[in-house]
């Protein structure tokens, strides 16, 4: 059975640094606000770790890799650890939430429900995954048998962005660890609140020290040392493209094992056999929960052309009615976005959609109207452009806001040339009742994901990851058991061998 959530709003602590080797760390000089997106006022400091704090954290995880017990731990222990965070977790979703709302700025009630359940779930997933997993065994060679076992590959930079923090930190947490490995976790630095607590909690749950360490700090000082330290022997990151690029480089130069979470572009595609009701008010959806922000948003709706006036108006008329406001109210449909230079950044592909002579439908500014304190927060209206042309920059840049470009289409060849025409190949989502164009276009879709008339539903013991620019690598059940282990081939004759007598005359 699962503990009651009795956590209470966490007030955030005036100072988030370093956590090692199971104690937290004297924070340094180099401080940076955390701000709440709602009100831009400033909640908390990080103090950044420099490359000596990285060092400390990569020792002390490097100590218990090599030395220590939680590699050579029995799975059954393992999965007694693994459970115990789970429950921590759980027992904590409320006070973990709201920390993670007064960095982030989503809803309370998504962070508590979704996210919160979600990163407990993902320990509960891997001790599962580790009770069934076994190893193989080979015995076609006469005379032989080889079997493949699975150890733990060391330690694990894992490396987190901003737009669900505890949630996407946690199943790389929960992942490397239940496989045996050490690790040292580094968030963004504008969303360290829920994780610092969390790290905190996994270790009153018993974690032994060493085996979770935390950094803090901007990615091209904390990240980067990190990345580049001698000790790390793989690399899991989820953020964007051009990041994961110049990390894989590294990566690549110090033969280190990485997998790389990257952007999306998704399309959305929905033909006129598609059940309507259902296909839009799924397309509402897959672009505005998260507040817009999210890799596998349905950022590029694809409509075929008898229906696309009306699911257009019927889009616009509900987009319009969104309920826009504080994230900590009940009810609250979108908050603000997590920064002010993101929300810079939204706003400015709304200037970029006009310059290309594409016609905003609605939104494209800051919400008007917001009482004060919400007044200075960072806003976005739900923004719809109309696009002619799938080269517009709204079709093949990642927004990451509340902003769905739409673009008709003319049967099924111009729906998959649009769909699979962007440089991103994360997910499409796919609505049609008609179930040959179903599985023609599955097969066509150069997709790590397809989402045939549903929408972000993750099956976490199936692989999710990109194709092309949205990635390298997946994660999911089997797959970080590939990426999280080594597996070792051992070989042993059934009978005494009688091996080439060199020198025997
Ligand atoms: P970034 O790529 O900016 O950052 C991701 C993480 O990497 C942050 O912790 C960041 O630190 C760190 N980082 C930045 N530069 C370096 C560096 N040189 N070396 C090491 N670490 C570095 O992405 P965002 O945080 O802006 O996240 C949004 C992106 O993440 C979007 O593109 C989104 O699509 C993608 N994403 C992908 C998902 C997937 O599963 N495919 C899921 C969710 C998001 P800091 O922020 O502190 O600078």
């Amino acid at each position: 059975m699962s503990p009651a959530d009795t956590s209470l709003p966490a007030a955030p602590p005036a100072v988030v640094g370093a956590f090692i080797a199971g104690a937290p760390q004297p924070p340094g000089p180099v401080r940076l606000p955390v701000v709440y997106p709602a009100t831009a006022a400033q909640v908390s400091e990080l103090a950044e770790s420099d490359a000596a704090e990285v060092d400390r954290a990569v020792t002390a995880a490097r100590a218990v890799f090599d030395a220590g017990d939680w590699p050579r731990m029995g799975v059954a222990a393992r999965q007694r650890m693994l459970m115990a965070c789970h429950d921590i977790v759980l027992a904590h979703s409320g006070e973990l939430a709201h920390l993670e709302c007064l960095n982030l700025g989503v809803s309370l009630a998504e962070l508590k429900t979704r996210h919160m359940h979600r990163a407990a779930y993902n320990f509960r997933f891997f001790a599962e995954v580790i009770g069934q997993t076994a190893g193989e065994v080979y015995d076609q060679t006469d005379g032989y048998r080889s079997i493949v076992v699975r150890e733990p590959v060391g330690v694990a930079a894992l490396i987190a962005p901003w737009n669900a923090p505890t949630a996407l930190a946690s199943m790389k947490v929960a992942a490397a660890l239940a496989f045996g490995n050490t690790a040292v976790l580094k968030p963004s630095e504008q969303t360290p609140l829920a994780l610092a607590r969390f790290v905190e909690l996994l270790h009153e749950a018993g974690l032994p020290p060493g085996v979770l360490n935390l950094v803090n700090g901007r990615g091209p000082v904390t990240g980067a040392a990190l990345v580049a330290h001698a000790g790390v022997d793989l690399i899991s990151f989820t953020g964007g493209t051009e990041t994961g690029r110049a990390i894989m480089a590294e990566a690549g130069r110090r033969l280190k094992p990485c997998t790389m979470e990257l952007g999306g572009k998704s399309a959305n595609i929905v033909f006129a056999s598609a059940d309507y009701d259902r296909a839009l008010d799924a397309a509402l959806a897959s672009i505005f929960s998260n507040n817009g922000q999210q890799c596998l948003a349905g950022s590029r709706i694809l409509v075929e052309k008898p229906i696309a006036d009306r699911f257009i108006a019927d889009f616009l008329a509900r987009a319009q009615r969104i309920r826009i406001g504080d994230p900590m109210a009940p009810g609250t449909e979108l908050g603000p976005l997590a920064s002010a230079a993101h929300r810079d950044r939204v706003l400015r592909y709304a200037d970029v959609a006009r310059g290309e002579g594409l016609e905003i439908l609605t939104g494209g500014g800051a919400p008007a109207g917001l009482p004060d304190p919400l007044a200075g927060g960072f806003f976005v209206e739900p923004t719809v452009a109309l696009a002619t042309s799938n080269a517009a920059r709204v079709c093949q840049e990642e927004i990451f806001g509340p902003f769905a470009t739409f673009l008709a289409f003319d049967g099924y060849e111009d729906a998959i040339a649009k769909a699979n025409g962007t440089d991103f190949g994360l997910v499409s989502y796919l609505w049609s009742d008609h179930l040959p164009t179903v599985e023609r276009a599955v097969r066509d879709l150069r997709s790590g994901v397809v989402w045939v008339n549903t929408t972000m539903t993750r099956e976490l013991r199936a692989p999710f990851g990109g194709y092309k620019d949205s990635g390298v690598g997946r994660e999911g059940g089997a797959a970080c058991r590939d990426f999280y282990t080594e597996p070792k081939t051992v070989t042993i004759p059934a009978m005494p061998i009688t091996p080439r007598r060199f020198g025997a005359g």
